[in-house]
């Protein structure tokens, strides 16, 4: 049986449309980072990306999103 995906962040299980956005990272963290040779790894639903998304946005000179 294949193991609900759970939000990272909250917990929550994922519906139908987390599933949709597909929300999920996963990156091999390399050298020079603190974190080389973990992988990170994300799962989250839409409320949280969004709320995450607005966060990185309001730290970054860029704006991250095309
Ligand atoms: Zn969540």
């Amino acid at each position: 049986m294949k193991k609900t995906k759970r939000c990272t962040m909250c917990g929550k299980k994922f519906e139908l449309h987390d599933k949709f956005a597909d929300l999920c990272f996963e990156k091999q963290v390399g050298y020079g980072s603190a974190h080389d040779g973990e992988t990170l790894k994300l799962n989250l639903c839409c409320e949280c990306f969004d709320r995450l998304a607005d966060v990185l946005n309001l730290i970054c000179k860029e704006n991250i999103f095309r």
